[in-house]
């Protein structure tokens, strides 16, 4: 360094520091350190700073705070000036004080130096605050001096980008290195530019404002953008006003925000992809604006159609004619690429790395990049965006497309998830018969088709769930698959057969098929049914089976009717012995009737006597195979008639407004229990129980719950809801506000049969659920349904990206549990674990377990 530009020293001097920011006395403390003082003190409040300066010690540099509480005025100062005529004197403005140009001028007159709080470092070593006294010796040569110094000692050699800047003319001085660097700029571009045409200030403020601003409070801070021929950079601009050699400049530090910005924005559209629906018109212009932003000039899907050619455009946001001009074309080259690795990307000159492909020369395209969408074979499609230009930050663009591809891929597999539950398939999987639904389609058209005579069956096995609590579920498959022979074979040309719901069937016989030949094939039935049936382990199971039949248009004018009335008349054939059937007649209705107020009746009685129990089935974590939790699964024990399952009572409770009653008394006994089990084997489990939609209607449900919390003493986290979603809702908003006050409750949702209902991707996003179940039907197909499986595999993506815990259900077999688990399910339960028990077998389970533990 050259000799004239060594800075001064306070080489044995002391300096005393009076203020009250801590920060502004660091600074201070800091600056004095550097330049070599002596001793350093600090006064908090203006009583201390006087008896220092009365003490024994002499100082060379006083710094006082300007400010109500320190020094307030010129007098005071003179006053100081009086008493220690040695003494140099910086005056700190502190932030509450606003002083107008003149007050700072004739305040500055009196001090050797002056500056705002908050300082900043280089602003008084940019000022060389108090070295020399500037007042008493301004002169040219020395001004010049002093620049430089400023210039070599701190501004080229600081890491972050700087430009001084002329205040009268508003020109750029000086631009140091790491400006140039940064912004790959030459110095010549931007000397004796006025600064604020290249960094576009925020104009709110307008440049006389900030300016004055500068004057006033010492300095800026502002996010705003400089533009650098063409190009423009976001940028935090910090801008202090300082004298350097008597010549007043504004010091601008320029901190590049390119990557936090481009970061913010990446992440936003991160999230607008994985979220963006397909069929929203609105939603393709932000997406367009997605696109304008990565650079890119096409974002397209495009469909294989019958002739094995991606010819179909399913959804097109590209600027421009493209995807048209796409499928015209041949693309062999580029679909075996992503046949083979379901990806593929060329990020400079693609024309010219595939000169035979029409569409790319055409446009003369620089980056492609193409995502395979493969649903199933009907939906094979592909995802295909591209630039004409360079493409910057390629990797996080590929990603972000990438996520795009999979989310079509879900949103598609999702909505062929609903569609195969409400038409796609006719058939059901286990029996071959048509499926519940179609059959109910099937009516409706040959009543209209043929508004003649039309028969109904309605047929139900008697004494089924024994086979199949007590010989297994396979067994019971097999017999449900001989009997739909059975029946498929009775009714042959006469009709259709269709499974209605576990041991339930339903037939529905064509015009030419009388009353009469009506009866001779339920009888043909009953007979076959009650032959021993032959199972695959060579035994044999005796079995009967109950049939109520309705005739159009006699019985019922439309579908619902009809098969209610068969119904009906099943119940009949069942009250009177079973293994008979029942034909429909009007005084059915009026027993019915009384059969349910009758059952009504009953369901109070076994509330109040008590024999409403609740059963238990352990929830288990996939990792560990560890007991978690449960699920309460409420029973009816009826003295005579043994245990009665929810699937009978429960609608029945729900007409009837038992279920009120019945839906807290199992709420109670699982949180009592729960407490019982934490307490005793000190686990962190939690306890599931299944919400009505009826209770939901129930206004004061959450306090009711709170109530039970408070009562038991469990921890409200530990108790989870399942709900499903339900046309029983009064109504929706109302229920997602119930969802709300039970999720504030402290507790957490579960959505229940997840998979069966109608719910929208939107809908699911609404509610507030930690927790999704994985309805039986999906985990019984694995391993039989290829679709179901590519369907449950996107649902359980899908599940997990919008951060669910997935719970499987009814899984009974270790393949099951096995694919489940690659798939990364969280939990199961079913009958492969373990059964709903009573509490008194789950206290077994636990002591064992904890008895296993003790022995390890
Ligand atoms: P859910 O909530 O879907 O309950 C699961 C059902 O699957 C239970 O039938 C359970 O016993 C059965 N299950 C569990 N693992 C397996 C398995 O591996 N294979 C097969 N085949 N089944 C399995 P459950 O106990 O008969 O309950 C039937 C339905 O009744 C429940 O369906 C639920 O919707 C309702 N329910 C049960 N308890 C309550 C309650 O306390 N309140 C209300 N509102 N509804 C209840
Ligand atoms: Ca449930
Ligand atoms: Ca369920």
């Amino acid at each position: 360094m050259e000799a004239g530009l060594v800075p001064m020293t306070f080489h044995k001097q002391n300096i005393l520091i009076a203020c009250s920011e801590k920060k502004d006395r660091l600074q201070f403390f800091n600056y004095f350190d550097e330049l070599d003082a002596e001793k350093i003190f600090t006064a908090t409040d203006i009583g201390q700073m006087e008896s220092m300066l009365a003490g024994e010690d002499q100082f060379s540099v006083l710094v006082f705070e300007l400010s109500q509480q320190w020094v307030k005025n010129n007098n005071q100062i003179i006053q100081l000036q009086v008493q220690y005529p040695a003494l140099k004197l910086v005056g700190l403005v502190s932030a509450q004080v606003e002083l107008k140009h003149h007050q700072y001028q004739e305040i500055s007159s009196h001090l050797d130096d002056l500056v705002f709080s908050p300082v900043m470092q280089h602003e008084l070593v940019a000022k060389n605050i108090a070295v020399v006294g500037s007042n008493q010796q301004n002169n040219d040569s020395h001004s010049q001096d002093e620049l430089d110094n400023f210039i070599h000692a701190y501004f080229e050699p600081s890491g972050f980008p700087q430009l001084l800047i002329g205040v009268n003319d508003h020109a750029i001085k000086f631009a140091n290195k790491a400006l140039l660097k940064k912004f790959e700029v030459n110095k010549s571009d931007l000397i004796d530019q006025v600064w604020h045409q290249m960094i576009a200030v925020n104009k709110n403020t307008g440049i006389e404002e900030l300016t004055a601003q500068l004057t006033e409070t010492g300095q800026i801070i502002q996010q705003v953008r400089f533009n650098l021929s063409g190009s423009f950079y976001p940028i935090e601009l910090r801008m202090s006003y300082s004298t350097i050699g008597d010549q007043p400049y504004y010091l601008a530090e320029l901190h590049d925000l390119t990557t936090q910005v481009y970061q913010q924005k990446f992440l936003q559209n991160l999230e607008q992809v994985t979220t963006l629906d397909f069929d929203n018109r609105q939603q393709k212009e932000q997406m367009m604006v997605l696109l304008k932003w990565a650079r890119f000039d096409f974002c397209f899907i495009v469909k294989k159609s019958l002739s094995g050619d991606y010819d179909q455009i399913v959804w097109d946001c590209s600027l421009n004619n493209y995807a048209q001009k796409f499928i015209t074309a041949r693309h062999d080259f580029l679909f075996r690429k992503v046949d083979a690795e379901g990806f593929y990307a060329i990020r400079n000159k693609a024309s010219e790395v595939i000169p035979g492909d029409d569409f790319l020369n055409y446009y003369t395209i620089n980056a492609i990049l193409l995502f395979d969408c493969y649903v199933d074979d009907d939906n094979d499609a592909a995802l295909i965006v591209g630039s004409l230009k360079e493409v910057d930050n390629w990797s996080s663009l590929k990603l972000l497309f990438k996520q795009l591809s999979l989310h079509y891929k879900q949103s598609m597999a999702f909505k062929i998830l609903q569609h195969s539950h409400e038409s796609e398939s006719q058939y059901d999987v286990l029996t071959n018969l048509l499926n519940r639904r179609y059959i109910v389609k099937t009516i409706e058209q040959s009543i209209q088709s043929n508004p003649n005579f039309n028969a109904v069956m309605f047929l139900d096995l008697d004494r089924f769930k024994v086979i199949n609590d007590s010989l297994g579920h396979d067994v019971g498959d097999e017999v449900l698959v001989n009997i739909a022979n059975i029946l498929q074979h009775h009714v042959s040309s006469h009709g259709v057969a269709a499974r209605y719901a576990g041991d339930e069937f339903l037939i529905l016989l064509n015009h030419e098929v009388d009353s009469d030949k009506t009866k001779q094939i339920a009888d043909a039935i009953l007979k076959s049914v009650g032959r021993p049936i032959k199972l695959n382990s060579g035994s044999e199971i005796n079995l009967t089976i109950s049939l109520g039949v309705a005739y159009y248009p006699e019985h019922g004018q439309n579908v619902s009717k009809l098969i209610k009335h068969a119904d009906i008349a099943l119940y009949d054939a069942k009250l009177n012995g079973k293994n008979r059937y029942t034909i429909y007649d009007n005084n059915l209705d009026g027993d019915h009737t009384k059969q349910n107020e009758e059952m009504v009746k009953n369901l109070q009685n076994a509330i109040d006597e008590n024999q409403i129990d609740v059963y238990f089935q352990p929830k288990i974590d996939a990792k560990t195979e560890d007991i978690m939790g449960f699920e309460a699964l409420v029973r009816w024990e009826h003295p005579d008639l043994g245990i009665i399952s929810p699937g009978l009572f429960i609608p029945l409770a729900e007409q009837s407004d038992l279920i009120d009653q019945i839906g807290l008394l199992v709420i109670e006994k699982s949180c009592l229990m729960l407490k019982k089990w934490q307490r005793t084997y000190t686990l962190p489990l939690n306890m599931s129980v299944n919400l009505s939609p009826v209770q939901l209607n129930d206004k004061n449900l959450t306090e009711k719950i709170s109530d039970i919390i408070t009562r038991t003493g469990i921890y409200p986290k530990h108790l989870d809801f399942e709900i499903t979603e339900s046309e029983k809702f009064k109504s929706v908003k109302d229920a997602l506000l119930m969802f709300k006050k039970i999720v504030n409750l402290g507790c957490t949702l579960s959505i229940d049969d997840f998979g069966t209902g109608h719910s929208t991707l939107d809908y699911l996003r609404k509610i507030p659920a930690k927790t999704l179940k994985i309805d039986q039907v999906f985990v019984k197909n694995i391993g039989l349904s290829p679709d179901d499986e590519a369907i449950l595999d996107a649902t359980i993506d899908m599940a997990k990206r919008v951060g669910h815990e997935i719970v499987a259900e009814g899984v009974e077999t270790e393949e099951q549990r096995i694919y489940l688990s690659q798939k990364g399910c969280d939990y199961f339960q079913g009958y492969l674990f373990c059964r709903p028990v009573p509490a008194k077998d789950i206290e077994r389970i636990l002591s064992q377990r904890a008895e296993i533990l003790k022995n390890k």
